[in-house]
């Protein structure tokens, strides 16, 4: 089928789009993203997060943003900046709610329609990546997000798993939803991989270790790396703090960068 080229859009100034995406809720999808998006902005690039997971978004509150308010422009939403370079700029329904807490109990339709508005309607301006993170699964806003921004850019996808084999079952429905789309899969992250005991440095794997790795190598597409559980970590995404600048020496900074 012949793709419809959008003639001009607020995505015309976006080099790159990447879609994280992740079998189950709690993985670590929006964690992933907040730190790619961290990452990206340390090597000088300029980085938009547009967060779809409209039932729990979580970007928000990641960079501590969470009360900001969205205003208009002429071409459409300005979104919300996290700091003055204006290096990073977030766009999440956790910004439209008349409280952060609010629940979304929308059907499928009403979804559809405020992500078509997200893609079409925010004025992204120049940006080297912009990084969706989606909601947990396969669901319609997942369709919905594809069909919405493919006839701008070729999409690239980063998988989130946690090592259990459940898990990367999960990850095996994405790679599919991946090749059914024509999302280029850009690799795996296998995420909560084994414990390092801040005292001692020993690592201990609470879970199973490796199977996002074993997955990548049995799907043909690049093992991205393994972050491990980091308190630390938790402790500045709950502080909306920069990990990646404040604990360049932790066991989780190396693959996270
Ligand atoms: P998802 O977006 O997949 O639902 P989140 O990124 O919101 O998952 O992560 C769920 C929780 O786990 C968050 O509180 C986050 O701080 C924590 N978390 C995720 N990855 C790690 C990690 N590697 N080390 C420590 N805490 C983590």
């Amino acid at each position: 089928m012949e793709e419809v080229v959008a003639e001009r859009s607020n995505l015309d100034g976006v080099r790159h789009i990447l879609l994280v995406l992740s079998g189950k809720g709690g993985v670590g999808k929006s964690t992933i993203s907040t730190e790619l998006a961290l990452a990206l902005r340390h090597s000088g690039k300029k980085v938009g997060i547009l967060d779809v997971d409209l039932c729990g978004p979580s970007i928000p509150r990641m960079f501590k943003v969470q009360d900001s308010d969205v205003h208009q422009c002429d071409a459409g939403w300005v979104p919300v900046f996290v700091d003055q370079e204006k290096s990073i700029s977030l766009m999440s329904i956790g910004f439209l709610l008349e409280k952060p807490d609010d629940a979304v109990v929308w059907r499928g339709p009403k979804k559809n329609a405020l992500i078509k508005q997200f893609v079409a309607d925010v004025a992204w301006g120049e940006l080297d990546f912009l990084i969706v993170d989606t909601p947990p699964g396969t669901s319609d806003e997942h369709i919905s997000t594809v069909e919405a921004l493919r006839p701008y850019k070729p999409l690239g996808a980063i998988l989130v798993t946690t090592p259990q084999t459940v898990s990367v079952g999960d990850v095996r429905r994405e790679l599919t939803f991946c090749k059914k789309t024509g999302l280029r899969v850009l690799g795996i992250v296998e995420n909560m991989s084994g414990f390092v005991c801040p005292h001692c440095s020993e690592c201990t794997n609470i879970f199973s270790k490796g199977g996002g790795e074993e997955l990548a190598k049995h799907a043909g597409v690049p093992f991205l790396g393994s972050v491990p559980l980091d308190p630390q970590l938790s402790q500045s995404l709950e502080e909306g703090r920069d990990f990646i600048q404040e604990f360049p020496k932790s066991s989780a900074f190396p693959a996270l960068t």
